[in-house]
């Protein structure tokens, strides 16, 4: 591969305290580098122009079960979607619900190089990894959904913390993941019986424990296995009415846990926070409560966020929050699909369309903009749509440009329900501009701080960091960002130039290449014999329950072309 030289940019790169800076990115081998002979190296004139690291996914759902359940239900979203092969490109398909070749070239289009899937049910997982291993060009990784575990139930119950480690490890190691994630805690498998659990101090059926009992153990877990980023949760009460109080009493769930390791203060992530930051008693008083969170974020350090900005126009809904689609369910009567993951979690899926004439999907639209404007320190927000709930992750230069741009906002809150005054878009928000920096930040730094994924090289341009470089089309001399929203969304939907690993992947927009990225994996030690008292636990699940065996259930090796170990920091406890 030829050293590249990507000459005379303003480069944004947070992490390393480079807020626009004229200069140039030198790539060798891959990785960025501090200086290449010019003669020898491919050159990209960049003058004029914005360079930021390589875009970080930190919470999507694309690939899997239920993303592919959701292409069954939706063949008119396909349609929608329909782009025809190039000379390079596979057939792309969906306009919410793409398929695997379109995921991977409408994130690099965008300038996006590394994705994470943020719910893979363990049973299920060998058919994510089918995948992923589609998705060309980006790197991935994939978060395992531990909430309604009944053998993990079982551990937390008795207190059995040990235990409870060499499972989460299993788990790990069986299904080639890298996080461990947790929906609907407890509330999936109350689920099962036709109910929910919605307080974090209410018991799920049978196995006796709360919400709060089942994050706090697995924090702690989390801690001790010394796995890269914090545990990964979608709160319990998702959606409803007055859910904010939810969100605090989980946020406060894992206050005394202490971090395992001294590269991160985060002990929780807590994903998709717009759909869990709603005041009001129903439907029709629903209003935004961003501040609550906001003044929490603001004023603690172990739990970070990420938006789930919604935006108007037609979209899917994926969760393994069973509980909570059929919810929507009952309120849009659009068609729905239920699923049950056997001893483990669940699923859901309904279409959407969220409209402006809307009261709640309004109040929706503001709240995520809203966490984004007012949290102060933009590395503990990162932007996602949760693609495809609240929007598909095409719609991120939109995003973009409202959060630069008051009067773009200023515009379109001309055109919506007047709950907006239920809301702080008008008022608190009114006139904050977010800056190149900041979204470089919130698009990829924050990401990969979150994630722990800078020392790998993700999320930066310092030497050592992958050769993942984003050219967008804007002169930060020039640019009026607030009076060209438009500007914004052309230059961030299409990048000049999107390089992944030192080679040129999108050029104007469009795809050159398609190399196959790496997939991260996890793979936590444990004391042996520990992990055999845990092994003849979950044989006895295997045996009397899962319709597989238990021989057939780890995915295996070959299934990853290209895996990366990546390196954990346990805490002696269980090294
Ligand atoms: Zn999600």
């Amino acid at each position: 591969m030829a050293d590249m030289i990507i000459k005379n940019g303003t480069v944004y790169d947070p992490l390393n305290n480079i807020p626009g800076e004229k200069k140039d990115i030198c790539i060798k081998d891959g990785k960025v580098t501090d200086k290449i002979k010019e003669k020898d190296a491919t050159v990209i004139d960049a003058k004029g122009k914005t360079v930021m690291p390589g875009g970080v996914e930190i919470h999507a759902h694309i690939a899997g079960a239920k993303v592919n359940a959701g292409r069954l239900m939706r063949p008119e979203d396909a349609w929608m979607g329909k782009v025809p092969k190039g000379k390079l490109t596979r057939a792309e398909s969906g306009s919410s619900i793409f398929n695997v070749y379109a995921t991977g070239y409408k994130y690099a289009r965008m300038g996006y190089t590394t994705l994470f899937e943020a719910a893979v049910p363990p049973l299920l997982a060998r058919h994510t990894h089918e995948e992923l291993e589609e998705i060309p060009i980006a790197d991935k990784g994939a978060y395992v959904l531990m909430d309604n575990n009944w053998l993990g139930m079982e551990y937390i119950k008795n207190g059995e913390i040990d235990k409870l480690a060499a499972l989460s490890a299993w788990f790990l190691k069986a299904t080639k993941c890298m996080v461990l994630k947790f929906v609907n805690p407890g509330g999936n498998e109350a689920w099962g019986w036709g109910k929910n659990l919605i307080e974090v101090n209410e018991h799920t059926p049978h196995f006796e424990v709360t919400p709060a009992e089942i994050l706090n153990a697995f924090a702690e877990v989390n801690e001790r296995l010394g796995l890269p980023h914090s545990i990964h949760v979608h709160c319990n009460n998702l959606g409803h009415p007055g859910n904010v109080g939810t969100t605090i009493d989980t946020f406060n769930a894992v206050k005394d846990i202490k971090p395992g390791r001294s590269d991160r203060k985060a002990i929780l992530h807590a994903t998709h926070a717009q759909f869990h930051a709603y005041g009001g008693s129903n439907w029709k008083d629903v209003e935004s409560e961003s501040k609550v969170i906001v003044d929490y974020i603001n004023s603690n350090d172990h739990v970070t966020i990420d938006m789930g900005q919604l935006m108007f126009g037609d979209t899917t809904t994926m969760t393994a929050d069973g509980a909570m689609e059929y919810d929507l369910h009952k309120l849009s009567r659009r068609k729905w699909i239920n699923c049950d993951v056997e001893l483990e979690t669940g699923s859901g899926i309904i279409p959407v369309r969220y409209s402006p004439k809307v009261a709640v999907n309004t109040v929706q639209w503001a709240i995520g903009l809203e966490l984004a404007l007012l949290i102060k320190d933009k590395t503990k927000i990162a932007l996602t749509t949760d693609h495809p709930n609240a929007a598909p992750f095409t719609k991120y230069p939109e995003i973009i440009a409202l959060l630069m741009s008051s009067t773009m906002r200023d515009g379109m809150m001309k055109g919506v329900h007047e709950s907006i005054k239920r809301t702080l878009l008008p008022s608190e928000c009114a006139g904050i501009e977010l800056t190149l920096e900041d979204i470089a930040k919130i698009t990829r730094g924050t990401q990969a701080k979150l994630l722990n994924f800078v020392e790998l090289g993700k999320g930066h341009l310092a030497p050592g960091a992958d050769g993942d470089v984003a050219v967008y089309d804007i002169d930060p001399d020039k640019l009026d960002g607030s009076r060209n929203p438009d500007q914004i969304i052309n230059a961030f939907r299409k990048a000049i130039y999107t390089i992944k690993g030192g080679e040129i992947v999108v050029k104007d927009g469009e795809v050159v290449a398609t190399p196959m990225g790496r997939t991260f994996i996890a793979n936590p030690e444990i004391d042996e014999s520990l992990n055999k008292a845990m092994l003849e636990d979950l044989t006895e699940k295997f045996v009397h329950y899962y319709s597989v065996n238990m021989a057939n259930y780890p995915v295996q090796s070959r299934y990853l072309r290209n895996p990366f170990e990546i390196p954990l920091k346990p805490s002696k406890e269980v090294a």
